[in-house]
């Protein structure tokens, strides 16, 4: 479905679960947040019904998400029945004793994993709780085709990491993507901008000079210079992405969020409660879309990023 704005919309990016095992500095404050009522957090079906709608409308990328969606209970029985293959995950694989073989086995177009700190002490205080040896662990016995590994940079945190997650990402055949820190309702380190640690990279013959965009995905990529692989920055906040922007999200409440830093959301979960027609859910979903945003406009969100799922 394309906007206003000559967009093709057909990026769904759904929230599992507000909960996570973590309390990452910069995604949630310390005391936790609100958590969303049992009830209120749409049932597995109700995803699977969304997602059949959305595909109806055009939609090809669906991405889970959370909280930390591998915490969640019956996620693998629900991912393993899915009647709709190739589609992507992201996660701390933070959670221990994870059924590796079983997640190994899914259908997934992609992986994506988060880990902010390749030292022991510095990943326990920017996650609050977490043991970077879980992370390790899970991340050793991953095999999945198409892996990414997100890093948040962070001033004066792990800017001195760049070039030892660069080398750890190529030896674990995964993609490096390093993300600048959005301001949201949580804290953490300073924000660092990208464009100097791209020129740095540039300057010291690590990456090429010229980066490249992909249809659904906000990255830049930039080819490793003399190796294989390449190095993705995101940058939502030095050089905005909303052009290169295709996905709406859904929240685990069941609201749909048009813009990660938008104030209003809509609320899906009671549509889909109290109407049996998909027919009408297609109709109202796709008023929405041709509604979403350029720019963030109107009052900017007070929800973390663990609400909303990244
Ligand atoms: N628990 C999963 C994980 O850690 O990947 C999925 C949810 S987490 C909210 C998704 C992504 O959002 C992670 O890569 C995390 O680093 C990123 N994230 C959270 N807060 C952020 C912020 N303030 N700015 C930029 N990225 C953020």
């Amino acid at each position: 479905m394309r906007d206003r704005f000559d967009r093709e919309i057909d990026y769904l990016r759904i929230s599992l679960t507000d909960r996570c095992p973590l309390r990452c500095r910069y995604c949630m404050p310390a005391q936790g947040v609100e958590k969303f009522s049992h009830d209120d957090v749409l049932r597995f079906e109700e995803i699977e019904r969304v997602i059949r709608i959305c595909r109806e409308l055009g939609f090809v990328k669906f991405r889970f998400t959370g909280g930390e969606p591998l915490a969640r209970k019956g996620v693998l029985d629900f991912l393993e029945k899915l009647p709709f293959p190739g589609y992507y995950l992201t996660t701390s694989l933070a959670v221990g004793n994870l059924d590796l073989d079983r997640i190994n086995r899914l259908p997934l177009a992609g992986l994506n994993v988060s880990c902010d700190s390749l030292k022991p002490d510095r990943y326990r205080w920017i996650t609050r709780r977490g043991d970077l040896g879980v992370f390790l662990r899970n991340l050793e016995g991953v095999r999945v085709e198409n892996l990414k590994l997100n890093v948040v940079v962070m001033k004066g945190f792990n800017e001195d990491e760049i070039e030892d997650f660069i080398d750890f990402a190529r030896e674990h055949r995964a993609t490096i993507r390093f993300i600048e820190k959005m301001d949201f309702a949580s804290g953490g380190p300073g924000f660092s901008s990208l464009a100097g640690v791209r020129d740095r990279l540039v300057e010291k013959g690590i990456i090429e000079p010229e980066g490249r965009h992909l249809h659904n995905s906000v990255s830049r990529y930039h080819d490793l210079r003399g190796r294989e692989g390449k190095v993705g920055f995101i940058t939502p906040v030095s050089r905005h992405f909303c052009p290169d922007c295709t996905k709406i999200r859904l929240k685990a409440n069941g609201e749909i969020k048009l813009c990660v830093f938008a104030g209003e959301n809509f609320n899906l979960r009671d549509r889909l409660r109290s109407e049996p027609d998909d027919r009408v859910i297609r109709g109202w979903l796709a008023g929405l879309i041709a509604r979403k945003p350029y720019r963030p406009e109107g009052p900017r969100t007070r929800e973390t990023m663990a609400e909303i799922g990244g």
